[in-house]
């Protein structure tokens, strides 16, 4: 359980000892060099609040926020924690409308805020999935709406079928964790990328018996599919269920919270449900704090946030 009275989603001074904390837990380093020993904190006075530090080796100022996606952000750091902590929460996530109201702050303010707790959450360099004599399930599901295009005479009509959706991969580790990833197509050669970028080959892989599995699937330890055009969801321990469960939070997420996302974020929203799907043995404060960890690194700005993922 959550205690949302507690002091750090309200004081200020409060919050940035908790991310200091979270950040710096063997003492403050200097984003700018590195260096630890020569980082000092700065007496609060004047305009200059507490929370300042000095480093002598390189002679600059710097906060916690700084090299984190909080980083240029005038909105005070108790906002950020409880942001955070409530997009680390919400199963099916929560919407910069929602987010917006709760905060006080602009429905614009609100949706950057939403993006870069997203790029808080998503592991830039995480391990491997799978392994000896572990299952990884592998499936993939369409999105949104088939794409328009104009025809003469008549005006802006869908295009058919589902070849013009968004295409979604997902992986998952059975037991642990989940990845997903926006794909332009389905070949065999794209699908043969995700899986091998991200699963050791020792690995047991499980889909359906979609053809473009088939080459690929043979170089794991083993192949082993469930045929759903026959009705069959489970063979004994062969099945596609947990990957299609994800798929299921994801899908009622987007359509319930997010309502309609343009294409240029859809990689973003998958990285916050693959991080909460990743996370979810943890409590909400402990998976909240697995965000906040994350925000070093990877400062997104304003224009960043518009250009594909
Ligand atoms: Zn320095």
């Amino acid at each position: 359980m959550t205690n949302l009275s507690d002091p750090i989603y309200h004081d200020e001074e409060k919050a940035r000892e908790h991310l200091e904390n979270i950040r710096w837990p063997d003492g403050p380093y200097c984003p700018f060099c590195g260096v630890f020993d020569s980082v000092k904190a700065l007496p609060a006075k004047g305009s200059m609040g507490p929370g300042w530090y000095h480093c002598k080796d390189c002679r600059k100022k710097f906060t916690v926020r700084v090299g984190t996606v909080y980083e240029r952000s005038k909105v005070p750091l108790h906002k950020w924690v409880l942001a955070t902590h409530l997009l680390s929460a919400s199963k099916k996530g929560m919407s910069a409308h929602q987010l917006h109201r709760m905060l006080g702050v602009t429905y614009k303010t609100a949706w950057f805020m939403c993006h870069r707790i997203r790029e808080a959450m998503f592991d830039a360099d995480p391990d491997p999935m799978g392994g000896k004599g572990k299952v990884v399930e592998a499936d993939e599901t369409f999105i949104g709406k088939p794409d328009s295009e104009f025809v003469n005479g008549v005006g802006w009509v869908q295009m058919r079928g589902v070849a013009t959706k968004r295409k979604v991969i997902t992986l998952v580790e059975r037991g642990g964790r989940a990845r997903s990833f926006k794909v332009n197509d389905l070949t065999s050669k794209t699908i043969r990328k995700v899986l091998f970028e991200n699963i050791v080959t020792d690995s047991d892989l499980h889909t359906d018996q979609a053809q473009h599995y088939k080459r690929p699937g043979k170089e794991f330890n083993a192949h082993e599919t469930v045929n759903h055009s026959e009705n069959e969801y489970a063979r004994g321990d062969v099945t596609t269920n947990t990957v299609e469960g994800f798929f299921g939070i994801f899908k009622r997420g987007m359509r319930g919270v997010y309502h309609h996302c343009g294409e240029q974020h859809l990689q973003r929203y998958l990285n916050e449900f693959d991080f909460r799907y990743s996370n979810r043995h943890l409590n909400d404060d402990e998976r909240a704090k697995e965000a906040l960890k994350g925000i070093t690194g990877k400062r997104l700005t304003y224009r960043r946030t518009n250009e594909a993922a």
